[in-house]
C-alpha cells in the first residue's frame, strides 16, 4: 500500500513553525517512502476560513517546496460526510441529544463541585428525558456513543497509548445547525482518501481514542498514529503568543532561507544533530519517527538565523546566482563574501564595500601614506593583500591590530567584515589607492 499523509490546516490564519513543522515532517515521511502527501484545507468553519489564508498557505509550503500531490477542501465535501453521517445513524453509533449549551456548562460545573470528570451523562439517551425535550420543540445535535472502553493503539512516536473511552464524553459531531464539527470529516476524509499514515501534533492525542471507535464504525480500518511533541519557546514557554512573528511569511521577509528553515525545523527534538542540510531530499532520507523526542522541541529563533548563516556559508555560488544577479554579486565576490552573511540580503550591503562609495575612516595617516605609496601595480590577486601588507610592516614598523585595523578601516569604512585578501583584488587598485587618501571611492 502506498504511504499515504496528508497535513491538515485551518485556514484561519498564517502558516507558523508550529504547524510548518507537522507539514515538514509529513513531506520527509512521504518523500522517503515513495509515498503520496496530501494538502487537505480543513475549512468547514465558514466564519473564520478566509480564502487569503488558504492562498498564503499554499504559498508558503511551496516557498518551503513542500509539493502536495493532491489537495482537498473539507467545504467540499459536505456530502460525503452526510452520507457516513447517515450511516451512523443506520447503524444506532451516534443519537440526539438536546440540552443546551446552559444545560451543558450547569451539568460540567455540578459534575466539577463533586470532584468528578467532566462526561456527558447521556440523559439524551433516556426515553422520557427524550420524548419531553422533542415535544419542547428542540432541534437536537448529534453525538457518537463511544464503547466506553479501553482503545489502544501503537503510536509511532509516544509507543503504545492506551484512553479508555468512559472517561470522555460522547463527542459531539454534528450541531444544531446540520455542521460537522472537525471530529468526523477528518475521520471520514482519512478513510475515504485512504490515509495510512495521520501525522499530527500531540494536541491531538485526547481526539484519537474516538475517532478510532469512528472509524471502526464507518467500517473502516484506523491508520497508523504518530503525534509529535509541540514546539514551545527557547525558554520553554508556550509560543501561542509569539505565532504572529513566528509565521513562514514573517521568516521571509526576514531573509532566512527556506531550506534553513526546513532544517531546523525537521531537526530540532530529534536526536540528529540539528544543522544545515543541503536539500529535503536528504533530510527525508535520514527521517525516523524512533528519533523524535517525547520532550517539547525548543524552537529558539537565534539558533535558526545562527543555521541560516551556516547555510550560506556552504551555498556554491550557482545555487544562488539568480538571486544573486541584482545585487552586483558574480562569482568572486560571492566567493569573498559568504562566509560573513547572515541572510543573503546582507550579500547587497557587503557589495559596496567593493564598489562603493566607502566612506574611509583614517586612523593612522602615517600608515596609511605608507601603503598607498607602496601599493602594488595591478594585476592583483589574492597574495597581493600579503605581499603588499609585508611591505607595509617592514616600512612602519607596525604589525598585528595595528597593521591590519587601520588598513581594514580606511579600505572599508568598518572595523570588521570579509577576509581582506578576498576583497582587494575586487576592491583594484584606483579606488583602494583612492581610500587611503581618505577619499570616498
Ligand atoms: N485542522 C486540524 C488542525 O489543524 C487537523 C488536525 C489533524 O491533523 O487531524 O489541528
Amino acid at each position: 500500500m502506498t504511504a499515504t499523509v496528508r497535513f491538515a490546516p485551518s485556514p484561519t490564519g498564517l502558516l507558523h513553525v508550529g504547524n510548518a513543522r507537522t507539514a515538514i515532517v509529513n513531506a520527509l515521511f512521504a518523500k522517503k517512502h515513495g509515498g503520496r502527501f496530501i494538502l487537505r484545507i480543513d475549512d468547514t468553519d465558514a466564519a473564520r476560513s478566509k480564502k487569503e489564508y488558504e492562498d498564503a498557505i499554499i504559498r508558503d509550503l511551496s516557498w518551503l517546496d513542500l509539493a502536495h500531490d493532491a489537495i482537498a477542501h473539507q467545504s467540499a465535501r459536505i456530502a460525503e460526510y452526510q452520507a457516513a453521517f447517515e450511516k451512523l445513524v443506520a447503524s444506532g453509533h451516534v443519537y440526539p441529544a438536546f440540552e443546551t449549551e446552559l444545560e451543558l456548562d450547569r451539568k460540567r460545573s455540578l459534575a466539577a463541585a463533586r470532584h468528578l470528570p467532566p462526561v456527558y451523562d447521556r440523559a439524551s439517551l433516556d426515553p422520557a428525558t427524550k420524548a419531553r425535550w422533542e415535544a419542547e420543540g428542540r432541534t437536537p445535535h448529534w453525538r457518537f456513543k463511544l464503547s466506553r472502553t479501553k482503545v489502544s493503539w501503537t503510536d509511532l512516536i509516544r509507543g503504545p497509548v492506551e484512553i479508555d473511552t468512559a472517561t470522555q464524553s460522547d463527542p459531539v459531531l454534528r450541531r444544531a445547525d446540520g455542521t460537522f464539527l472537525y471530529t468526523f470529516p477528518s475521520v471520514v476524509d482519512d478513510a475515504e482518501m485512504a490515509i495510512t499514515h495521520v501525522i499530527r501534533g500531540e494536541d491531538h492525542v485526547t481526539n484519537t481514542a474516538a475517532q478510532i471507535e469512528i472509524f471502526r464504525a464507518l467500517g473502516a480500518t484506523p491508520p497508523a498514529f504518530a503525534h509529535h511533541p509541540l514546539l514551545v519557546g527557547a525558554g520553554g514557554e508556550a509560543l501561542s503568543k509569539r505565532l504572529g512573528s513566528l509565521s513562514l511569511q514573517s521568516l521571509r521577509e526576514d531573509g532566512l532561507e527556506p531550506l534553513a528553515i526546513a532544517s531546523y525545523l525537521a531537526k530540532i527534538g530529534t536526536s540528529d544533530a540539528v544543522e544545515p542540510r543541503p536539500s529535503l531530499d536528504d533530510l527525508a532520507a535520514d527521517f525516523d519517527f524512533g528519533k523524535i523526542g517525547r520532550a517539547p522541541a525548543h524552537f529558539d529563533s537565534a539558533e535558526l538565523t545562527a543555521l541560516n548563516a551556516r547555510l550560506l556559508h556552504h551555498l556554491p555560488y550557482d545555487a544562488v546566482a539568480a538571486r544573486l544577479s541584482g545585487m552586483g554579486v558574480g562569482p568572486a565576490l560571492w566567493e569573498a563574501i559568504h562566509a560573513n552573511l547572515t541572510t543573503l540580503a546582507d550579500a547587497k550591503n557587503l557589495a559596496l564595500l567593493v564598489t562603493g562609495p566607502v566612506t574611509p575612516l583614517i586612523e593612522d595617516a602615517a600608515l596609511a601614506a605608507a601603503a598607498a605609496r607602496l601599493l602594488p601595480p595591478e594585476p592583483w590577486d589574492q597574495d597581493t593583500w600579503p605581499t603588499w601588507t609585508k611591505a607595509v610592516s617592514a616600512e612602519t614598523g607596525a604589525r598585528g591590530r595595528a597593521l591590519y585595523h587601520p588598513l581594514r578601516l580606511a579600505l572599508t569604512g568598518r572595523g570588521d567584515g570579509p577576509e581582506l585578501k578576498k576583497l582587494l583584488p575586487l576592491i583594484g587598485r584606483a579606488r583602494t589607492l583612492a581610500r587611503l587618501e581618505g577619499k570616498p571611492a
